[in-house]
């Protein structure tokens, strides 16, 4: 072996780690249940047939931007597009983080957006959410005041918790962080909320959005960004070129056009939250309220093993029913929980079944 060290401040880090076991019923990354309409399926089709593949995409992806900026009410010189919404925020980490620069999180939180600035060779300041994962104004101004972050993350609803950010909490951020405020919004069409309406060209927000989740489309890999213009300026410095393929381009447009068959499904979604919440407050675990289309729960009683605690225990049982959930059980601040996704009506109730089992056998 002739390795080659990588960078000394990657050394610590490994890869981000969603496991994709192969399983019945797989409620572990939060993709919709809900295939997308056979018309949209149909269109693409199509529309690959007219693709020019042996010319470069539209760098500015036009009509794609236009799409979703009629979708928003704002002009396209308000919207940046790129390979999910993971790519949106290494885009936006690329061009206000990097050395010398913090980024704040709260915690706990989606674990990418700490990973991605790391990578970007920023400094990541973890401010800590309260005991029921609600935000305290004291601890954003802490953050924001000792550290001066030049980009500051909120996640609304949040991820992996579920529950949307105080709207107050939000706008006072805002008002006093001194760089750039992104609030993502990867599961707010689930919620009542949405910071939408706080971006315009004096305000240092972005507000980011994916396909991945609401609109059936995690196999596309699309995500965008509407932020003042700019911002999209400064992201279009660091985004490669013809970063965004063709065919996504064409797939994001399409897809657009069906918003009543989206906006149907996140209902049925939410309908569904609802049973699940509802059959899960029953039963011996602590259960968090959800905006989002999962929900984070955590079994009562000691466990088994001295190794592990129910957490895990239970993750395991339902992994042996051919159940797969998220196991968060050793982050940092969610010792014991899991994370569920919320599937279609049978994968509920076979979770359901599966939990159970799993939870009457530890008592
Ligand atoms: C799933 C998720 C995303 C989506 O990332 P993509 O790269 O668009 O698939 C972004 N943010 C949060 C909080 C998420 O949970």
């Amino acid at each position: 072996m002739n390795r080659y060290p990588k960078r000394d401040d990657l050394r610590a880090m490994s890869g981000y780690h969603s496991p994709q076991v192969s399983v019945k019923v797989r409620l572990n990354t939060n993709e919709s249940p809900i295939e997308p309409p056979a018309e949209f399926v149909q269109d693409l089709a199509d529309a690959v047939r007219n693709v020019r593949w042996n010319r470069y995409p539209d760098r500015a992806a036009h009509e794609l931007r236009s799409a979703i900026a009629a979708l928003h009410q704002v002009s396209p010189a308000n919207v940046f597009v790129a390979n999910g919404s993971n790519e949106v925020l290494q885009s936006v980490l690329l061009a206000y983080s990097g050395a010398g620069r913090n980024v704040a999180t709260f915690e706990p939180t989606y674990q990418l957006h700490s990973h991605i600035a790391r990578i970007a060779g920023a400094t990541v300041v973890q401010g800590k959410r309260n005991a029921d994962f609600t935000l305290s104004e004291s601890e954003v101004q802490r953050v924001l005041v000792e550290h001066q972050p030049s980009v500051t993350f909120l996640c609304s609803p949040n991820n992996p918790t579920g529950m949307a950010e105080d709207p107050a909490i939000i706008v006072s951020t805002i008002n006093r962080a001194p760089g750039v405020v992104v609030v993502d919004e990867a599961y707010a069409q689930f919620s009542p909320y949405t910071a939408l309406q706080l971006v315009n060209e004096d305000s240092r927000v972005a507000v980011s959005r994916t396909f991945s989740k609401t609109w059936s489309m995690a196999a596309a890999r699309l995500g965008y960004l509407i932020a003042p213009t700019w911002m999209i300026d400064d992201l279009e410095v660091v985004a490669l070129p013809y970063h965004l393929d063709a065919l996504k381009q064409v797939a994001g447009t399409i897809a657009l056009k069906y918003v009543a068959q989206m906006e149907r499904g996140v209902a049925d979604v939410v309908a569904e939250r609802e049973r699940l919440l509802r059959e899960m407050r029953s039963l011996p675990l602590t259960v968090w309220p959800s905006q989002a289309n999962f929900i984070l729960f955590r079994p009562n009683g000691p466990g088994r093993e001295a190794t592990s605690g129910p957490g895990r225990a239970v993750w395991q049982a339902l992994l042996d029913q051919g159940v797969l959930v998220r196991d968060c059980s050793s982050w940092e601040g969610l010792t014991d929980c899991l994370r569920v996704t919320v599937g279609s009506r049978a994968e509920n109730d076979a979770f359901l079944a599966a939990l159970r089992m799993a939870v009457s056998a530890r008592d």
